[in-house]
Parts: C-alpha cells; structure tokens; sequence
C-alpha cells in the first residue's frame, strides 16, 4: 500500500472563494455554489506550503495522486478514500507524429486511473471530502464515466450513490460499456432522456426529501482539486518544463479549470515561472458552446440549443464555469477549436495503427483538432503538443469485422 495513504502531512487551506466575486467561505465543511451561483475555489496558505514542502520531498514519495498532499484538501488519512490513483504515463506518438507534420506528439493516458476515465482524479478527493463531512447519501448527472467514478468511490467508502446518466438513444446514448459498471458497484443507476444539463434539476427538485449532495460538475468545490493533479503531475513528469501546447477535450471544463489552478499554485511557490502551456480545448461541432464563446470574445458561453454528439464527454451544453474556462483559454493564449465528429473514428485507427495506442472518442478527437490546428498554422511543427486521452478506449468500443479462419476447409495461407 502506498505509504502516501498512511503517513500523516501538513495541510494548507485556509478559506472557499467564489470564482467569480472573491467572496470568501469558510474552510472544512460541506458546500455547493456559492452565493452567487458561482463555483466555489479552495484557496491554499501557498507561502507556507512554499516552505513545508520541496521538489525533493515530492521525488522520493510514490507515485499516485496522494503524493500531492499538500497541495490537497483532505486533512486526515483516515478520510481518503483511494482505489490506487496511479501517476498515468506519458506515451510517444512520432508515426502519428511523422504522418501530420507534428514536432513532437504526446499522449497522456489517462484510460489508466479507476474505472478507466480521468473522472477518477476529481472524484476521489470529492469523495474522500463527503466522507470527511459524514455524507451519506450522494447524486450526480452524469455523461456516463463520472457516474461510474462516483459509484466506485462511494461503495469504497460506504456512502450511498445516486446515478443519473444521459441515455437518449439515438442520440445521446452512454455506451452500455461505461454504465454497466454503475449497478455493479452498488450504486442506484437511472438512464434519463435528455443531456446532462436537463438532469440536474430532477436532483435539484428532490435533493431535501432525498437527502442527496450534489456532486454535479463544479458545484462542489473538491472535484476541482482532485483534478488539480492533472496539472500537478504533468509539470512534474516534464521536469517543471512544460509542452508548448496542450488539447483537452471540454465539457464541464473541470480538467482545464484545474489544470490551469494547478500552474498558478505552482508558479506561486515558485515551481515554474510565468511560460504556460498554449490550452486548447476542444468541441464537436454539433455542440461547442465553449468554442462559440471563445471567438466571439464572450465572457461568459451561452447555452447551446439542442446540442448533442457521439463524444459522450463533451456533450455539455452548458457549463456554470464557462467563464473560467475561457479565461484559462485565453490567458494561456490558446485556441477553441470545433470537429467535424465523423473524422473521429479514423483519428482513432489512424493512431492505434501507426503508434499502438487506443484513444478514446474523446481523445481521437484531439488528434482530429490537432492536424487541423497544424494546418491552420495555430500549432507550429517544431512545438512539443500533448493530448489527454481522457479514457480507455475500449469504454466505447470501435467498430470491427472479425475475419475468419475455417478449420474444417483448406489452409488460406497455403495459395490457391
Ligand atoms: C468528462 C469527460 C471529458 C470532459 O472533461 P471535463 O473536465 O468535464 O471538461 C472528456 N473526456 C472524457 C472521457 C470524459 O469522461
């Protein structure tokens, strides 16, 4: 067992703060939104954390998400709540590389976390957080891969989980590889016809008689911080020297909102300077209100209307940290880019033919927007570029044809 779960480590935090009006809550208890509507920041004593913890200390611990304590909210050992959040690698891809003009191409896979998905990350720690306030009863609107998260860390923890997951065939169907695991691990799973963002109000509606906490995408503040070891991980893995370009598959935009946290906490301690990686997120064309906003100049993404695609993770609508996502996008002098969903399923064989790794829809099309990112000169052919595989890929299996070989006829291999 990792002895990051049992050695005991200073914490840091100090108070919850809106995102948007800075308005400040108290630390350690249990929270939604704050009065604003807005989602809520944990804000960390960074000089004293600056002082407790060096880059050393950090080498010599195990690798898995625990190995960031400090930078965590969870006080106590005995409230984590882990089921083995291992350092995800960082794979190379110069046949893809080679084949679009790329300097250097990078997949991070995260397909290796708990229950397949980098939804693990975030709700590990939020978890750990309910467990730590004695919540027994949880609810969360799901895509498909945060519900099973969520499923996997409650029975882990013995809280009680509530799963509603899109499922509006035959456009907005989860595939059954993803939410079959919800039932296993115990949890209440529900198929709900609509998207995601029609679902949180039947959790609203029946949260007091149900007893249920929220665990929506970033209406609690720990989901965040869970993620917030996306970023933490990557600087460390580049030796604090981070890619030039960085492609994230967006839909709540917990990961970018976290990663871009992440770089500012340790550019406050003094990790790394002010160089940030270009933050590129990506949409399908048939629903990108982020990437809308994004060229409009807006500040905030309006809803989109009656917006579906078969990238179960970026089917998002609308999010309530539309705002932070594009001031991320826009201070790290990235891109929004919208794909043309059908190119998905090429990227996807193109890359596991020619490198040997699986992306998921999700991260086949980073590699969608990537080669157009290339073309349209947004991405220079010298610069190092990482893609997040957001999920194994065999969560949503590709189409195949199995040929066949008869034993009873003759040997195909001997000619004709
Ligand atoms: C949730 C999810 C995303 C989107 O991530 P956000 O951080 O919520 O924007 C992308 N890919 C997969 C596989 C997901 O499950």
């Amino acid at each position: 067992m990792s002895e990051n779960l049992t050695t005991e480590r200073p914490t840091f935090v100090t108070h919850l703060e809106c995102s948007l009006t800075g308005e400040r809550r108290p630390a350690d208890r249990l929270a939604g939104l704050s009065s604003a509507g807005k989602p809520l920041l944990v804000r960390y004593d960074l000089d004293a954390l600056a002082r407790r913890l060096t880059k050393d200390d950090l080498e010599a611990r195990p690798q898995d998400i625990w190995r960031y304590r400090e930078f965590l909210p969870v006080r106590s050992c005995g409230d984590i709540v882990s089921l083995g959040e291992i350092r995800t690698p960082i794979i190379t891809a110069p046949r893809t590389a080679a084949r679009i003009g790329a300097g250097e191409l990078l997949v991070k896979d995260e397909g290796r976390l708990p229950t397949g998905s980098f939804k693990a990350r975030g709700l590990a720690v939020a978890v750990s957080m309910a467990k730590a306030f004695s919540v027994q009863r949880i609810a969360i609107p799901s895509a498909g891969n945060a519900g099973v998260a969520l499923a996997a860390y409650c029975a882990r923890a013995g809280i009680e989980a509530y799963v509603f997951y899109a499922d509006d065939p035959p456009r907005n169907a989860a595939s059954d590889l993803t939410v079959c695991e919800i039932p296993l691990f115990g949890a209440h799973g529900y198929a709900v016809n609509g998207v995601i963002t029609q679902i949180n109000p039947l959790i609203e509606e029946a949260r007091e008689r149900m007893g249920w906490f929220n665990m929506a995408t970033l209406k609690e503040p720990y989901r965040i911080e869970g993620k917030k070891t996306i970023g933490l991980e990557l600087a460390e893995q580049f030796e604090w020297d981070l890619p030039e370009v960085i492609f994230y598959p967006t839909g709540g935009g917990t990961g970018l909102i976290a990663m871009w946290k992440a770089f500012e906490e340790l550019e406050q301690i003094g990790w790394i300077g002010p160089k940030r990686p270009r933050l590129i997120a990506v949409q399908s064309q048939t629903c990108a209100p982020i990437v809308r906003a994004f060229h409009e100049g807006a500040e905030f993404a309006a809803p989109w209307e009656d917006g579906y695609t078969a990238i179960p993770g970026v089917r998002v609508p609308a999010t309530v940290g539309d705002f932070l996502i594009l001031a991320a996008l826009r201070q790290s002098r990235g891109n929004a880019i919208a794909i043309d969903e059908t190119a998905v399923e090429a990227a996807r064989a193109e890359m596991a033919a020619s490198d040997g790794i699986h992306l998921c829809p999700e991260g086949a099309a980073l590699l969608v927007a990537c080669k157009q990112a290339l073309n349209d000169g947004i991405v220079g052919k010298d610069e190092r570029i990482l893609l997040f595989n957001s999920a194994s890929g065999l969560k949503s299996p590709p189409a195949f044809r199995k040929e066949r070989v008869d034993l009873a006829g003759p040997n195909p291999f001997l000619g004709s």
